[in-house]
């Protein structure tokens, strides 16, 4: 597999980089199109820094960077039992129902689109290892994934309309601690949302395209919420879904 073996670096294009830019995803990050460019280099800077802890990051991707994002993927875990669909018939990841359909009587937007993507984006999940790292490195216990995929059965079973939960969010926490209580949860919630706007370039909101959003505190108070659903059709197409951890990290170089 081409993934590890050969140096990357700025100006380079193809496959290869977009896939780096999906595992450094959490990274600041970029759009995943596969041109290595400031963006991409600033992730591999961030990632050298942050995580790698070089005092002179290069901004380049040698086999020491690939082996880092080798054991940076093993190190943190994406359980995708707890990604999956709860109590529903659609075997976890929805049934691939309603591209190009949206809500009744809204805008045909993203925000509205009631496709079944057909598992969860990588960008969240490597974002997601991203804030266990950074979770880590606060002395914080890891955040635990709160919900997943969310298909139609299970949103009309519980009477929900919003289509957040159809592969490109994930909600995270952080489980309370003895002698906790919500307000703790609450103000956790938010400080961490700080750490993840500074850390891995999030907006809070929606108001920008191409970027990682979150849910802001009225509307997530005692959780996480984070989602791609500001990125053109482009970025979210089926490739980009995944619903086993083989599929995640199938480029990784396994020695
Ligand atoms: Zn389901
Ligand atoms: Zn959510």
């Amino acid at each position: 597999m081409l993934f590890g073996s050969q140096i990357l670096c700025k100006g380079e294009t193809g496959p290869t980089v977009a896939e780096l830019q999906l595992r450094l995803a959490g990274f600041r990050g970029t759009c995943w199109d596969g041109v290595y460019g400031p963006g991409t280099e600033l992730q591999v800077i961030t990632f050298q820094r942050d995580y790698m802890k070089m005092d002179n990051p290069t901004g380049i991707v040698a086999e020491d960077t690939f082996e880092a994002l080798d054991r940076f993927a093993q190190e943190f875990v994406i359980d995708f039992s707890a990604l999956a669909c709860p109590e529903c018939q659609c075997q976890g990841f929805g049934k691939n129902r309603f591209r190009h359909q949206y809500i009744h009587g809204k805008p045909k937007i993203e925000q509205f689109h009631k496709c079944e993507y057909p598992g969860v984006h990588k960008a969240i999940l490597h974002t997601y290892r991203a804030a266990q790292f950074y979770a880590k490195q606060m002395g914080l216990s890891l955040p635990i994934i709160s919900s997943g995929y969310r298909c139609w059965i299970y949103n009309d079973k519980k009477q929900r309309s919003t289509t957040n939960h159809l592969g490109k969010a994930l909600d995270i926490d952080f489980p309370l601690k003895a002698g906790e209580d919500k307000r703790d949860d609450c103000r956790r919630c938010d400080s961490f949302r700080g750490i993840l706007v500074e850390k891995c370039n999030f907006q809070l909101g929606w108001g920008a395209n191409n970027m990682k959003s979150l849910e802001p505190a009225n509307i997530a108070p005692s959780w996480i919420h984070l989602d791609v659903r500001c990125y053109e059709p482009k970025y979210l197409a089926d490739k980009y879904f995944v619903t086993t951890a083989a599929q995640l990290d199938t480029h990784l170089t396994h020695g």
